[in-house]
């Protein structure tokens, strides 16, 4: 199946207007497809950052590679904070620093998710062949096995819509991938963790970072912790990860700042609105997805997973956008060795990123043990700081 770069109906279907999703669309607009993004959320550049999400995100190589991509690196790279390192606050008190690299060279870059998916939307929109349509909730797929030989994407309401190939960027708990399951030999696993995260901001103090904004910084507490990014209006954004049942346990104001005055003193320090914060902010879960296969190809359409639709994994290794970025790139990658054959080119996907998707959700499940235990041991102190010497 060849996508033509015009033809009757959208051709080419992008589910999800994320990250992933607004990314794949202008790398395919770039090839000269008419591409249509379907977006269940109003348009994000209009209402502003979804609650619940992630504030910002750490990109590292790998997501800045995607960008370069499509000529983004150094817009996100002004929008971003370096991060040479992590600045450990340990239960005792003080702070100690281990730095990514020898000589401080390496970083990892602080980046409002908003606003990162503000410019991929904006270069998106302005990719000739691209299409978005905002307030659209994709229901599911027909991949046009009836007889028909014409795929169909499926949206809220009822409609539906020519699609010969429908790419689905629709998140971790993707509808399209729950679409497929019963469709023979689609497998899907969910493994929540037991902990769940909330977010809280450390202001500015004194119209300067309450903080060193060059780190990541960490608290780690055995079974759980904090963490928080700079942003560049001088705020933090604190992350706790931590079990569910402390989360409700802390139910009442006097209790919480009770809590962070034991935990976190430091921390605690510089939030003033920290039981309002608490309070108002959700507790989002965290999910593994294990997903096979992730391409289908019907009579009139082949379909494919990317992104946290396919393989979501736990936030402690920073790297679930770095790898839904990564698949896009591969995509555009199998696309041209196979001459833009889609039936070929997305099997070629699923094979080249199965084991490194693999490999990183274990990964990240391992670091959240590092991360939360293991940095804030001297031991692991004076081995990382040899390494570094
Ligand atoms: P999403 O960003 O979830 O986008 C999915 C899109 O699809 C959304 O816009 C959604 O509205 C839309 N959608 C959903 N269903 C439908 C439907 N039925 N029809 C139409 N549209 C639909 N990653 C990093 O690389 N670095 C980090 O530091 C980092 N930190 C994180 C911290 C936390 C607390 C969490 C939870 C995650 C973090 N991640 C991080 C992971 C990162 O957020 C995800 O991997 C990334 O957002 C995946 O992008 P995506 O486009 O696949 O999915």
């Amino acid at each position: 199946m060849t996508a033509e770069p015009t033809g009757p109906g959208p051709r080419v279907a992008v589910v999800g207007a994320g990250l992933a999703g607004s990314l794949l669309a202008i790398l395919l607009g770039r090839r000269g497809l008419a591409v249509t993004v379907y977006e269940r959320r109003p348009d994000p550049r209009a209402t502003g950052a979804e609650r619940g999400r992630s504030i910002n995100l750490a990109l590292s190589a790998r997501g800045l590679a995607a960008l370069d991509a499509v000529g983004l690196r150094e817009l996100a790279l002004e929008q971003a904070l370096p991060m040479r390192g992590r600045m450990v606050h340990p239960a005792g008190g003080g702070h100690n620093f281990q730095p990514y690299s020898a000589g401080g060279e390496r970083a990892i870059h602080s980046i409002s998710r908003a606003g990162l998916n503000a410019a991929l939307l904006d270069t998106a929109e302005a990719t000739p062949g691209v299409t978005l349509r905002f307030g659209a909730r994709v229901t599911g797929v027909d991949t046009g096995d009836d007889g028909t030989g014409a795929g169909r994407l499926l949206l809220e309401g009822g409609a539906t819509e020519l699609a010969g190939v429908v790419l689905a960027c629709d998140g971790a708990y993707s509808a399209m991938r729950r679409a497929l399951r019963p469709d023979g030999g689609f497998e899907a696993g969910q493994d929540f963790l037991e902990h769940g995260y909330k977010e809280l901001t450390i202001p500015p103090r004194d119209g300067d970072f309450a903080l060193d904004p060059g780190a990541l910084h960490i608290w780690p507490r055995g079974t759980a912790m904090m963490i928080a990014l700079p942003n560049v209006d001088r705020s933090f954004t604190c992350t706790l990860f931590w079990p569910k049942e402390e989360f409700e346990a802390l139910d009442a104001p006097a209790r919480v700042r009770g809590h962070f005055r034991a935990a976190y003193p430091d921390a605690a320090a510089l939030i003033p609105d920290l039981a309002e914060d608490f309070a108002r902010n959700p507790v989002g879960s965290l999910v593994t997805v294990r997903s096979r296969p992730w391409v289908r190809e019907g009579d009139g359409a082949v379909v494919a997973l990317l992104g946290d639709a396919a393989h979501a994994i736990v936030p402690f290794f920073g790297q679930g956008a770095n790898c839904a970025f990564e698949d896009c790139l591969e995509i555009d990658r199998c696309l041209t060795e196979t001459g833009g054959d889609w039936s070929r080119a997305l099997p070629m996907y699923q094979e080249r990123r199965t084991a490194n998707t693999d490999a990183i959700a274990e990964m990240a499940l391992d670091n959240f043990v590092e991360m939360r235990d293991r940095v804030a041991s001297p031991v692991y102190r004076a081995r990382t700081a040899a390494q570094h010497a």
